[in-house]
């Protein structure tokens, strides 16, 4: 595997643990350096994505984190929650509504400010939320 981002390390991970035997080579000393994509120490995980297909790949990558967590004795998603605000019917709201899973909440603009008290959006009513 050449180049030892979180795909290559994951597709080594992965080979490896189906017998094969791997070697892995990157150009910087250590996976994660400030010159690739995957620096720093942590991602956004959501399942409210833009469409169907990157949802349902999102659900089925929780399944894959929680098994490596149960490997690694580590936890690695941490939910915190994401909320979405969009107006209504707009092409980007419309989108990631298309996509909620059922655990998703729709949130009225009153309910966004009520449930986040620190976000004000009653400038524009037609602000509505996704909470993933
Ligand atoms: C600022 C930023 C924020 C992001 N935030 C998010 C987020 O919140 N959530 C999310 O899901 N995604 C996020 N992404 C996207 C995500 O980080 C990338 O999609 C992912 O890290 C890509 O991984 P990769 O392994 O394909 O690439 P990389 O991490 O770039 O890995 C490629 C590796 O190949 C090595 N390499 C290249 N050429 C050679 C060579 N010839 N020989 C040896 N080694 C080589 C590089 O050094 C590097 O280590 C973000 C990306 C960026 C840049």
């Amino acid at each position: 595997m050449i180049g030892l981002g979180c795909i290559g390390l994951s597709t080594c991970h992965h080979l490896s643990s189906q017998g094969l035997k791997v070697i892995g080579f990157e150009q910087y000393p250590y996976s994660g350096h400030s010159g690739t994509s995957s620096f720093g120490n942590a991602r956004i995980w959501r399942h409210l994505q833009p469409n169907q297909e990157s949802t349902d790949l999102m659900i089925k990558s929780q399944e894959k984190w929680k098994e490596l967590e149960k490997e690694s004795g580590t936890q690695l998603l941490v939910p915190n929650g994401l909320l979405v605000v969009a107006e209504e019917n707009s092409k980007d709201y419309n989108e990631y509504a298309s996509t909620a899973t059922p655990d998703v909440q729709f949130l009225s603009n009153k309910a966004i400010m009520e449930k986040f008290p620190a976000m004000r959006v009653d400038h524009n009513p037609k602000l509505v939320g996704l909470w993933d």
